[in-house]
């Protein structure tokens, strides 16, 4: 009988873990392997959602994400939506529950119970998955692909039929994902979107942020960038020496970058009052003031912050702390709602890759076809997961962009098989 072709996947994390998965389900012969860098795989599903593994959302669409053509991502998420996400994991003895805003955790709530799973299933359909194979390099030959390999540091040559890039990005490149997809892809022809981090801390200017280490609470960050619409995060946010951690600073990093990379000016600002504005504010601590004139203005800001910060706003504004309410001046009083409404967030910097939970940028989508994933410049070449231009916000949907690209992927690379 004829050897079935070999499919080799590049990078066990979990794009490349369920493209495995659905390319050898309705194939006993499928001929499929996965090799990785790392001495130990699923190194970045372990750490993901604090070891819980937050692994996709009960409301996904294509508004969650950035990067690449919104269609594109809308089609991609049709084919394998978070329902089908749920089955899967549920199927493979890993029941999901809901939890706030939506995300879906396992009930084992631990992320080892995820990469158990998919490495299970991958072993029970026979797929090789081989650690400690980092390839540097991939050329054409005439009957497919020649891989470079470092084995265990030695070099070797591994012949490949088709190959899937599952790469991911350079986010926590500790875990194995430092980039070398991007240029293993860029090798074949592809171009890439310049990338930056995203999910990652702020870091602000100036001290204002030192004396509030430690504090979590939420805020509304507003994002103007010039030419575009505004933006509008709300969500929990950490206090830090450096300057502003917690899901809402994460998920405002890659704004950050974007417009840095396309030279764009841009102001971030926190809304200290959610959903209120200037106007409203300001009338609030007038009629405070009027009723309560001996209480100090910061307990009547206390309402929509912790202490602490109430005081330090009071600072910013030039307000003494022990000052009672009934002695604010109109323009103290109209300086005080705004910097609760429109505090500036002087951000220099994000913390970077290593501490970055997603890379924005990558290839882009419009080179690959979203019906296979395979890359329109090279026939048997695909593409999953991080490595492409399409990154989310926190709350599981950057695994779900893992598990639709590799459904897509993983089925065109069953049928060829089956051909
Ligand atoms: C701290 C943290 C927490 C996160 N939490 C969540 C969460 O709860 N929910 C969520 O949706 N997302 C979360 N994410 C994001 C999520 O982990 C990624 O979106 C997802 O892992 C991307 O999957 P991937 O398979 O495309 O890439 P990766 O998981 O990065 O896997 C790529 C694999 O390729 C291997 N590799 C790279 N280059 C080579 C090479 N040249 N040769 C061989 N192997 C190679 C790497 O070793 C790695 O194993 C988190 C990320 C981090 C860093």
């Amino acid at each position: 009988m004829d050897q079935p072709p070999n499919t080799i996947i590049i990078g066990a994390g979990a794009a490349g873990l369920a493209t495995a998965i659905f390319a050898a389900r309705p194939n006993p012969h499928a001929n499929v392997t996965i090799l990785d860098g790392a001495k130990k795989i699923g190194a970045k599903i372990l750490v993901s959602g604090g070891g819980r593994c937050n692994v996709t959302n009960a409301s996904v669409t294509p508004n969650d994400f950035y990067g690449g053509n919104r269609n594109i991502i809308r089609n991609i998420l049709r084919r394998f939506d978070h329902i089908a996400a749920r089955n899967f994991f549920t199927d493979l003895g890993v029941p999901l529950h809901e939890e706030p805003h939506g995300k879906l955790f396992p009930d084992s709530n631990k992320a080892q119970s995820v990469l158990d799973a998919l490495i299970n299933e991958a072993n029970r359909l026979n797929v090789t998955i081989s650690p400690n194979h980092r390839v540097t390099n991939i050329t054409k030959s005439d009957t497919g692909f020649t891989l470079s390999v470092n084995v265990n540091d030695e070099p070797q040559t591994i012949h490949a039929d088709r190959i899937v890039l599952a790469t991911g990005g350079k986010s926590l490149p500790k875990t194995g994902s430092d980039g070398v997809g991007f240029q293993l892809a860029q090798s074949l022809g592809h171009s890439l979107i310049e990338t930056s981090p995203a999910l990652d801390p702020l870091i602000l200017a100036g001290d204002f942020h030192a004396q509030l280490t430690g504090i979590t609470h939420d805020i509304t960050i507003n994002i103007r960038t010039a030419g575009q619409k505004p933006s509008r995060i709300t969500g929990p946010v950490v206090w830090t020496h450096f300057g502003l951690s917690g899901p809402a600073a994460m998920n405002a990093s890659r704004f950050h970058h974007r417009a840095r990379i396309e030279n764009k000016h841009q102001h971030m600002s926190a809304n200290f009052c959610i959903d209120q504005s200037f106007e409203q504010v300001d009338a609030t601590i007038q009629s405070a003031a009027a009723n309560r004139p001996k209480a100090r203005v910061t307990t009547i800001i206390h309402q929509w912050l912790p202490q602490r910060i109430a005081d330090a706003i009071c600072k910013h504004a030039n307000i003494p702390t022990d000052m009672e309410s009934g002695r604010l001046t109109r323009d103290a009083r109209r300086n005080l709602a705004h910097a609760l409404t429109d505090f500036p967030l002087n951000v220099t910097d994000t913390r970077g890759y290593k501490y970055a939970e997603v890379t924005a940028g990558g290839i882009p989508l419009s080179e690959v076809d979203p019906k296979t994933m395979q890359s329109r410049k090279f026939e048997g070449l695909f593409l999953v997961g991080e490595i492409l231009d399409a990154d989310a916000r926190i709350g599981g949907f950057n695994f779900q962009w893992a598990w639709s690209t590799a459904y897509i992927a993983g089925a065109a690379l069953a049928r060829e098989l089956s051909l």
